[in-house]
Order: structure tokens, then C-alpha cells, then sequence
């Protein structure tokens, strides 16, 4: 069946609304559309717990600097439209950005802690824009869950940390990385690479799982990092904007693995940029 396509909070609510009154569970699967395979492990997650599920598709634009893709990024609604047919969603919340940012508009989500460095040296817009619009979006559907990949993952902490500063009644669930047979992980921008630079783009990944092997063992993460940026230009990729080794939950820098912690990296193919992230075990 085809999902309800909805363009307004009014028309969101008042399916949510309806489905509540049957006694049905909602998920939220907040996206960017452009869906991939990555994307649609949180659809099928979402789909496995929740009586119903609204995927949201919206090209945020606070989220992008005047200098990134925001006009070129991939947008490709038919398709989508047809994959979460597919997988059976009973809604799409498809909204324009003059209805999510109204003339006046004016607040801001700012999370502190977890953004800190990281994404925010490269993109020091970045999470104030997908707090705030992931903000709004849960205010607009109060699901029971929202699904939300471990891809990114300072994103992930960041919406964490945020319904539970501003007590918004909404369980987040994280679903592990999804990655093509070489270990690249899916993203949207994978289509902005070259065919040569597609050929080492599964170096990000190899080198992750290579140092959070050796740290798991005990190494030391400056010697790691020392490591794993050698690595990474002799594979061919081009300005690294962080490789770090952070805590797990704080996403603080650690110098030595003793709990859960997670390697993440930013680095550029060309014009494009990638970021990966793995975590590391010190049991495993
Ligand atoms: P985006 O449309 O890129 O904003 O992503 C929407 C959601 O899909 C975010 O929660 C991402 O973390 C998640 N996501 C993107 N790529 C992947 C992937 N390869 N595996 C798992 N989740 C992903």
C-alpha cells in the first residue's frame, strides 16, 4: 500500500493522532531522503517495533553552510516514495521548508558536551541546525521511538543528549552502520565519487577497524592516530579533518582504551567528504 504523503503538521498530527486512537505505537524515522540500504535498516527497525511508522524526508537547510551542498545535495522523492512503499510505511511527512521555517522564525536548539569538536571543527553550523530540526520534527510527531544511525554519530549522542536535557518523551534507538561488501559505509555523497576515488573509499573503513583492533589490545591512541593518518594518505585520501579516539558516550578524547569507546574520522576523497566511525572493545 501506499504511504499517506503528508505536507503539514496539522495533516501529521492528525494521523498520529488517528493511529493513537487504535491503540497503535509510532515511529519516527527522521531523513534527508536521497534512501539508501542505510537508511532503510532504520525503516525496517522501525517497522519491527512500532505499530506504525512516518518517515520524514526534508533537506534541512540550517544544517548546510552557505558553502556546502545544500542546492546539489541528491533529492530523489520518487524513489523513495517508491522504497518506502516497499517497505510498507504507513506515512511520509514531506514538509516545505517555508512550513518547517516560517517567516520569523527564530530559536535554536544549541546541545552542548558531545558536539564539541569533532564534526563541529569543519562544520561549526552543523548541530545546531539537525537539533533544532530534530527537535521540531519529535515536538511535530511525538513518537513512541526515533531511529537514528550509528553513521553518524555525534549526531546520534547530540539527539540523545538532547531529549533528555529538554524531556521530550521519546525513546532514540541506534542501528549500526550499513555498509557496501567492501566495508564503505552507505551515504548519499557515496554518489559524488569518482570511480577512482569509489576504489579508496574502503580504505576509511579498513583503517578504523584496523586501530580499534590495535587499541582494543591496548595501544595507545596518539600512536594509533600517528598511525592511522599515515595510512590513510598512503591510500590516497586527501585533508583528514579529525581521526580521533573518544569515549563512547562523552565522545571526550581518551589516551588509552579502558571502556567503551568509538574511532571516528572525517576525510576527503576529492571534494567529497566522508566520515566513518567504529567502536572499539577493549574485551573483544
Ligand atoms: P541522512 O538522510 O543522511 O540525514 O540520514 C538519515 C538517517 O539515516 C541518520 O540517522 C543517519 O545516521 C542514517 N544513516 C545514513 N547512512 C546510514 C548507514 N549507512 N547505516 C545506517 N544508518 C545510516
Amino acid at each position: 500500500m501506499k504511504p499517506q504523503v503528508l505536507d503539514s503538521v496539522a495533516a501529521l498530527r492528525e494521523a498520529v493522532a488517528g493511529w493513537r486512537a487504535e491503540g497503535s505505537s509510532v515511529a519516527l524515522v527522521p531523513t534527508m531522503g536521497a534512501l539508501h540500504a542505510g537508511h532503510m535498516a532504520l525503516v525496517h527497525a522501525a517497522r519491527a517495533e512500532a505499530g506504525r511508522t512516518v518517515v520524514s524526508l526534508f533537506v534541512n537547510p540550517t544544517q548546510f553552510a552557505p558553502s556546502e551542498d545544500f542546492s546539489s545535495y541528491p533529492r530523489s522523492a520518487a524513489d523513495d516514495l517508491a522504497q518506502l512503499a516497499e517497505a510498507g510505511v504507513e506515512a511520509v511527512f514531506m514538509p516545505r521548508v517555508d512550513t518547517v521555517y516560517p517567516p520569523g522564525f527564530a530559536t535554536t536548539v544549541r546541545v552542548g558536551g558531545v558536539t564539541a569538536g569533532l564534526e563541529s571543527a569543519a562544520r561549526p553550523h552543523f548541530f545546531a541546525g539537525v537539533a533544532t530540526v530534530v527537535t521540531k520534527l519529535l515536538l511535530q510527531c511525538l513518537p513512541d521511538a526515533a531511529y537514528f544511525g550509528e553513521k553518524d554519530y555525534q549526531q546520534l549522542a547530540t539527539v540523545r543528549r538532547l531529549v533528555a536535557d529538554l524531556d521530550i518523551p521519546c525513546r532514540i534507538e541506534a542501528v549500526p552502520t550499513v555498509r557496501a561488501a567492501d566495508g564503505l559505509a552507505l551515504s548519499s555523497r557515496n554518489a559524488y565519487l569518482s570511480t577512482d576515488e569509489r576504489r579508496v573509499a574502503p580504505a576509511l573503513f579498513r583503517v578504523l577497524s584496523e586501530m580499534a583492533a590495535a587499541l582494543a589490545r591496548g595501544g595507545a591512541a596518539t600512536d594509533e592516530v600517528v598511525r592511522g593518518v599515515a595510512a590513510l594518505e598512503a591510500a590516497g585520501f586527501g585533508h583528514i579533518d579529525y581521526l580521533a579516539v573518544c569515549d563512547a558516550g562523552t565522545l571526550t578524547p581518551v589516551t588509552r582504551v579502558e571502556g567503551p569507546a568509538r574511532v571516528l574520522a572525517a576525510a576527503w576523497l576529492g571534494t567529497t567528504r566522508l566520515i566513518d566511525n567504529v567502536p572499539v572493545d577493549p574485551a573483544g
